[in-house]
């Protein structure tokens, strides 16, 4: 019997890699050789958090090759390079229907059942897409990338906007371009500890991909000096930072302006902030949720040519039996790291 290796959480800090048997597509299925798979926050949520419960598949951010096509499958055709969604909608409830697919009953996930960090993937057709021109490693970026495409379609730039994006991840760093290409005339990106290597590369990465400039949230009345700088306040705030920087995100917003947030709290996620500026103020506040996928072609397309140059946020590449290592040096201040995929 034929086996391949998937890596899971099923205690805190320590990666298992176990052996699984590798099944045959069925009908409407694809059977995906992975090449890479992207590091996420929630992989080190699950890595250095979790509680020692079931056993958590890591991994979500895949491309591969198609190797085996089950019956019914017209595309994409063995052989093919793929990115695979996450997340699809069924196409076929009211909601989806309805042109609502984000309110589809019947999202369809591999992340509950499968690892992301594996040898072998098999997922319906529908959510693997066929590119070209990028690396695996290079196109495991394009999830990342759709989280950011969703944030700026909620935040609706229009045309000179003022924009300021909290947090320089590579979600938050994608958004720099795209708010660009959207029409925005300044891109303020803030970001705490500017004096460690990690915080300092993450602001020249944030200037190469368009920022007017950047803020440091660990600096002394940084707020005050930001709208000193920037009296009114910007007419877009995006918020990729934790919850608790929600409130500030609303207050350096200006009059009528919209806050977009996405984002996870694995602690306490109770917001507290003036409700008497937001109500004068005509501030509205958004929730950004990419699921399911949407976007990828289009997050293809800008990471091939290169709006979102890959080799600014793609910092490092790890051989999968060095996982644990990558999982543990992703949040470490000394090293330039901003996203690391995972080579299988
Ligand atoms: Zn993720
Ligand atoms: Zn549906």
């Amino acid at each position: 019997m034929e086996t391949f290796t998937s890596a899971w959480v099923r205690h805190r800090g320590k990666v298992e890699y176990g052996q699984e048997k590798v099944r045959e597509a069925g009908p409407g299925e694809v059977r995906v050789r992975i090449k890479a798979c992207g590091v996420c926050g929630t992989d080190i949520h699950f890595f250095k958090e979790f509680p020692d419960e079931q056993p958590v598949p890591l991994g979500h951010e895949v491309a591969g090759i198609i190797e085996s096509t089950g019956p019914g499958v017209r595309a994409p055709g063995v052989g093919t390079s793929v990115v695979i969604q996450n997340h699809i909608p069924c196409g076929m409830c009211d909601a989806c229907l309805n042109q609502r697919p984000d309110a589809c009953g019947h999202i369809r996930t591999y992340m509950d059942t499968q690892a992301g960090m594996a040898e072998y993937l098999v997922v319906p057709a529908a959510m693997a897409i066929a590119f070209g021109g990028l690396d695996f490693a290079s196109a495991t970026l394009a999830e990342p990338v759709t989280v950011a495409l969703d944030l700026c379609r909620e935040a609706a730039i229009r045309m000179n906007d003022t924009v300021l994006i909290m947090g320089p991840g590579t979600i938050g760093l994608s958004c720099v371009p795209i708010v660009k290409r959207q029409g925005a005339s300044l891109v303020v990106v803030a970001g705490h500890g500017l004096s460690s290597i990690r915080g300092a590369h993450r602001k020249t990465v944030a200037t190469s991909l368009g920022a007017d400039a950047f803020v440091d949230t660990t600096d002394k009345g940084w707020k005050e000096k930001l709208l000193a700088s920037y009296p009114g306040g910007f007419d877009r705030v995006i918020v990729t930072s934790p919850p608790n920087t929600i409130a500030d995100g609303i207050a350096l917003a200006g009059f009528r302006s919209s806050i977009v947030f996405d984002g996870i709290s694995y602690q306490d996620d109770s917001v507290t902030f003036g409700a008497n500026d937001f109500h004068f103020q005509k501030k509205r506040l958004i929730a950004s949720h990419a699921i399911p996928n949407w976007g990828f072609p289009q997050a293809l397309g800008l990471l091939i040519d290169g709006t979102i140059d890959p080799k600014l946020l793609l910092t490092h590449r790890y051989p999968f039996n060095r996982l644990e290592q990558a999982l543990q040096d992703y949040g470490s201040p000394d090293l330039e790291i901003i996203k690391i995929a995972i080579e299988i």
